[in-house]
């Protein structure tokens, strides 16, 4: 399965915000065997929202929307959303009967377009705050503010699956240039990914679907380098 996923915020593109929202995700993703093929930040702008993520629900298995969700005016997420697939937003009686149960709040008491999202979308209940996602199509839109965005993954994550992966790393230390022939001849001989990013040493790491490949992979690689 493979997922990209859209984060949405002036504050991002300026760095006012760092994006651990799609960093987070990545590596949920990752754990679970899904691909993540895109990450793209985008600013709060309905037309930019629709755009990528019409491509990309076109282009992916599943597009995860996270940032811009709920009813202040900068906050056009559903708007966007809801436009990529055509709909028009409608007020989820389900999303404001969980708010007065669970939340305790009579609808008098939420600002004018609390519970907005895409006409005939599933509402995803916000544990940790107000605010509700939805799910439309194989799109997922879910809150910014990262405890929320957390929460809310865990009532949805059952959804990204694929296979299971195993993952080992070796440090090398050797400059990187040094290990390229070696790094093509593992790829050759083993049925693995092989990643490689220097920093004080190389990290390279080795990931592949049969655990055993792996290990061999990695025997092979530490026999054949200076190891740290
Ligand atoms: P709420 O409805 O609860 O306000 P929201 O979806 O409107 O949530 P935003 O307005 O986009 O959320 O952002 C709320 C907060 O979360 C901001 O402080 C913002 O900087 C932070 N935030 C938003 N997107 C990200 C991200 N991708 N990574 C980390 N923090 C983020
Ligand atoms: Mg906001």
């Amino acid at each position: 399965m493979n997922v990209a996923l859209v984060s949405v915020g002036d504050e991002l593109l300026c760095g006012d915000t760092v994006n651990t929202n799609a960093a987070w995700l990545g590596e949920r993703l990752d754990e679970r065997g899904v691909d993540v093929e895109r990450a793209t930040v985008v600013p709060d702008r309905v037309a930019d929202i629709a755009r990528v993520v019409n491509e990309y629900a076109a282009e992916y298995d599943s597009v995860i929307v996270t940032g811009g969700v709920g009813p202040t005016h900068d906050d056009v997420t559903m708007r966007g959303v809801a436009a990529a697939v055509g709909r028009s937003l409608e007020t989820s009686e389900a999303a404001l009967e969980w708010l007065a149960e669970h939340g305790g709040y009579a609808r008098s008491d939420l600002t004018e377009g609390t519970g907005d999202i895409p006409a005939g979308s599933q509402p995803v209940h916000n544990t940790a705050g107000v605010a509700p996602g939805c799910v439309v199509e194989n799109i997922y839109v879910l809150p910014g503010v990262p405890d929320e965005m957390k929460a809310m993954f865990e009532s949805v994550r059952s959804a990204f699956t694929g296979d299971a992966r195993h993952v080992e790393h070796v440090a090398v230390d050797e400059p990187e240039s040094a290990l390229l022939d070696r790094l093509a001849e593992l790829q050759e001989r083993f049925d693995v990914k092989v990643g490689s990013y220097p920093g004080e040493s190389v990290r390279i790491k080795i990931e592949g679907t049969d655990e055993e490949t792996v290990s061999a992979a990695i025997a092979w690689l530490e026999a054949n380098s200076e190891t740290v």
